[in-house]
């Protein structure tokens, strides 16, 4: 089967984690602030900090902004559960705005109009999570003024989309939002195998998310609440998590993103090979504005199902069958049974419900040959019809 998404582990990368094996550090080393100093080189943001998973990051980044009981997120519904469920370990609600048909991204247009119906019913969000799916960046100049209008704070779900552009600044630059989330899962652009992070502008947020990462413990005595009994003193000052990446994810995580512009190149000349030879078949190829260069996290295809023979879910079923290891991103966050009790309406989605039906992910990593490659464009020239 050939997967919709692998990671890409060189010698390099083998030869980092074992030099840190054999030093003094697993954890808690020199290996973490490094890695956070070359997100920062790649992001240009002031703040980075290394976390065990996107979920962890999300969770503090949602503390760090208050986020609580009475206040509501809103995200995209075409997402991985991580992007809401961060709001409901803080107690918050959750909302979901549907999204563009063109982009598959949280529509701008369908924002402004809840937003302005929440105002009416003094129901706005403390928080929006707009999420880069595919690696695409959303229209973040548009919801960054949004914002303004409506006063709530932006976090950037940015899982699928390190190393990509948006108006030429690299995503995680947080130049239209609070804090920027990346993931490094195995099947993501870069990989710690688990391991996330937040990127932030904002001095104070990132202090918050520090202590938040490591118990909510603090060894600065300028925020202790009394003299240090001794050299052994710390103080908890909040509750926190242990979220804390170890040094040898941090060395996988620095050796991997040296190659970052040339992991999210290869998924470019994947992306193009497609888009030239995915014709003459009733499937539309993705497409992204012009201000936005995509990390190509996902490549997904949408059925024309209108003028296919057979439905999405036997198109599906059948490239599996022939080897192709196809995958859905997501179904709407809305359907899962965990959400479905909150009292959504399918009918409020009419974008995401038709990409839930139309959406194939086919395979995209920076390996992918060109012969696979050519057996993946075959297998949907005759699977699609
Ligand atoms: C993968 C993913 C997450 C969660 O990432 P982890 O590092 O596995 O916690 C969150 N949001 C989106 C959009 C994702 O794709």
């Amino acid at each position: 089967m050939i997967p919709y998404g692998a990671q890409d582990i060189t010698q390099d990368d083998v030869d980092a984690v074992l030099e840190v094996l054999g030093s003094d550090f697993l954890t808690q080393g020199p290996k973490v602030p490094l890695f956070e100093q070359a997100l920062k080189d790649k992001t240009h943001a002031s703040y980075a900090l290394a976390v065990n998973s996107a979920t962890s990051a999300l969770h503090i980044a949602c503390l760090a902004l208050g986020l609580s009981k009475g206040d509501w997120l809103w995200t995209s519904p075409i997402t991985f559960v991580a992007s809401s469920n961060c709001a409901l370990y803080c107690g918050a609600t959750v909302d979901f705005v549907d999204i563009d048909p063109a982009t598959n991204n949280m529509s701008v247009e369908a924002l402004e109009e809840k937003l302005l119906q929440a105002k009416l019913s003094d129901r706005l969000p403390k928080i929006v999570v707009p999420v880069h799916l595919c690696g695409a960046s959303c229209d973040m100049k548009a919801i960054h003024e949004l914002s303004k209008e409506y006063g709530f704070r932006i976090i950037e779900d940015a899982s699928h989309a390190i190393g990509g552009l948006y108006k030429n600044q690299p995503v995680g630059s947080c130049k239209f939002s609070d804090i920027t989330v990346f993931s490094f899962h195995p099947v993501k652009i870069i990989t710690t195998a688990e391991g996330g992070a937040a990127t932030t502008n904002d001095e104070s947020l990132a202090r918050k998310m520090e202590l938040l990462r490591s118990h909510g413990i603090t060894r600065d005595r300028s925020l202790m609440s009394k003299k240090p009994d001794g050299g052994w003193y710390y103080e908890q000052i909040a509750l926190g998590f242990n979220y804390r990446l170890t040094d040898l994810q941090a060395a996988l995580g620095i050796s991997q993103l040296r190659r970052l512009e040339y992991m999210v190149e290869r998924r470019h000349l994947v992306s193009e090979y497609y888009s030239e030879h995915l014709t003459g078949i009733p499937v539309t190829t993705p497409q992204v504005s012009g201000d936005v260069y995509s990390a190509l996290h996902l490549y997904v295809i949408r059925l024309d199902v209108k003028r296919t023979l057979k439905s999405h879910g036997v198109i599906f079923q059948e490239l599996r069958d022939r080897g192709v290891g196809v995958n859905l991103h997501y179904i709407p966050v809305y359907r899962q049974p965990f959400y479905k009790k909150m009292g959504f309406k399918h009918e409020n989605f009419p974008n995401a419900e038709a990409y839930y039906r139309e959406a194939i992910s086919i395979p995209m990593f920076p390996t992918l040959t060109k012969s696979d490659q050519s057996k993946v464009i075959g297998t949907l020239k005759s699977v699609v019809v």
